[in-house]
C-alpha cells in the first residue's frame, strides 16, 4: 500500500467546486487505476472503467473523488497524527478508500480466479453536492449488476453502515420589490416575510433541518430577494412524497418558488442487503445511519449496495479528517479475501 500515492492524492485540492483541481485529480487517478487493463470511458467528469463484461459474476465498485474541503482552507496536507491516525483532507471521505480498493483489484487481478469476476467501476466527481450531474450516468452505468460496492469511510469505531435515510435538499425562493423602508414602505414587498410564514408552518417536522435563510441588505431597505434551504430525511420513500406535496401546497399559498436541488432515496436494510453483508463475513459490527451516499441511488435501482469499505475514519467535513492508519492495509485485504472467496463460488450475491 502506498502512503505515498495517497498523500499525493489528498494534496490536490478536489473541492467539489474547483473545476481544476478536480481535474487534476482526475487525471492522477487514471494514471493509478488505468493500469489494470480495463476499458475507460470519461462523461461529465465521472470516470467509467468496465472489466470482463461477459463474466459470470458481475459487480459494481466506486466511489467518490470530490471532497467537502474548499481551496481557500487552511486544512490541505496528509499529515501523521500520533502513530496510529492519519489526517487530510479526503483523507478518509474518500481518497484512501479509492486506495483500498485499488490495491484489492491489483491483487485480485493477479491471481488465477480473476475470470469469474466481471467489474465496473466509477469515479464521480460531484458526490459531496448530491451528485447533481453523475447520478442518472451512476445509476445507469449499475443496471443489470448484482450487487455494488462503494468505499466510503467505515465508521469510527469499524462498524459498516447497514441502512441509510434518504435525504432531499430543497431551495425555496422569496421575490419581492425594494423600496425604502422609510419614504416608500407601502410601495415596497418584503420577501422575508413569506419565508417566514413558511418556516412558522414547517418548523418541527419530523426529519426537517432548516438549513440556511438569505437576504436582505439595510435596516432601512425593504428586502426584494429571499433564499431559504431546506434537507428532509426519512426512511421510508412515501414520507417524502407528502412531505414534498405538503411543501408544494405552502409554496403555492405563500407564492414561493421551490426547487428541489438533489434527492437521494432511503437505502433501506432489506433481504437482499443482508444476504450480501453475510457474504461479505467482515468481522464488524452494522449500524444505521442518517447520511447519504451514492449506494442510495443504486440501492434503489434494487441492486444490493455496501457503501462503507474504505478506511476507517471520523471527524469527517472537518479540519480533523482522519483515518486508522491500520485500516488503510487491513480493509484492502479483507475486500479481496472477499473477491477470492466470490470467484472460488464459497459465497453468492443471490
Ligand atoms: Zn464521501
Amino acid at each position: 500500500m502506498s502512503i505515498k500515492n495517497l498523500k499525493k492524492l489528498v494534496e490536490i485540492n478536489s473541492h467539489s467546486f474547483n473545476p481544476k483541481g478536480l481535474k487534476a485529480c482526475a487525471t492522477f487517478l487514471m494514471s493509478l487505476f488505468d493500469p489494470l487493463g480495463a476499458k475507460k470511458t470519461q462523461k461529465k467528469g465521472v470516470i467509467f472503467y468496465e472489466m470482463r463484461k461477459k463474466a459470470p459474476i458481475q459487480i459494481v465498485l466506486g466511489g467518490h473523488y470530490d471532497t467537502v474541503h474548499a481551496e481557500t482552507s487552511s486544512f490541505q496536507k496528509l499529515k501523521a497524527r500520533g502513530s496510529e491516525k492519519i489526517i487530510g483532507p479526503g483523507a478518509a471521505d474518500m481518497k484512501g478508500g479509492l486506495l483500498v480498493l485499488l490495491e484489492a483489484l491489483k491483487k485480485f487481478e493477479a491471481s488465477p480466479f480473476k475470470d469469474q469476476i466481471g467489474w465496473r467501476l466509477y469515479l464521480n466527481p460531484d458526490e459531496e453536492i448530491g451528485s447533481p450531474n453523475s447520478g442518472s450516468l451512476i445509476q445507469a452505468f449499475c443496471k443489470g449488476a448484482l450487487a455494488a460496492f462503494i468505499f466510503e469511510p467505515a465508521l469510527s469505531d469499524g462498524s459498516l453502515v447497514s441502512s441509510r435515510k434518504g435525504s432531499m435538499n430543497i431551495l425555496i425562493r422569496s421575490i419581492g420589490k425594494s423600496a425604502h423602508a422609510g419614504r416608500d414602505l407601502e410601495h415596497g414587498k418584503n420577501a422575508l416575510a413569506p419565508l417566514a410564514h413558511l418556516i412558522k408552518a414547517i418548523d418541527g417536522t419530523k426529519g426537517l433541518n432548516i438549513a440556511a435563510m438569505n437576504g436582505g441588505s439595510s435596516f432601512n431597505t425593504v428586502p426584494d430577494e429571499g433564499i431559504l434551504k431546506l434537507n428532509y430525511r426519512s426512511d421510508h420513500a412515501k414520507d417524502f412524497n407528502a412531505f414534498e406535496k405538503r411543501l408544494k401546497s405552502l409554496v403555492k399559498k405563500y407564492g414561493l418558488q421551490m426547487e428541489i436541488v438533489s434527492e437521494r432515496p432511503p437505502k433501506p436494510f432489506d433481504k437482499k442487503t443482508k444476504k450480501l453483508f453475510k457474504a461479505l463475513r467482515y468481522p464488524v459490527k452494522l449500524k444505521a445511519s442518517g447520511g447519504v451516499t451514492d449506494g442510495n441511488l443504486i440501492a434503489a435501482l434494487g441492486i444490493p449496495t455496501i457503501d462503507t469499505l474504505g478506511v476507517i475514519g471520523g471527524k469527517l467535513h472537518t479540519d480533523e479528517e482522519y483515518f486508522e492508519k491500520a485500516s488503510f492495509k487491513d480493509r484492502s485485504e479483507l475486500f479481496y479475501q472477499f473477491l477470492i472467496r466470490l470467484a472460488k463460488k464459497e459465497v453468492t450475491l443471490c
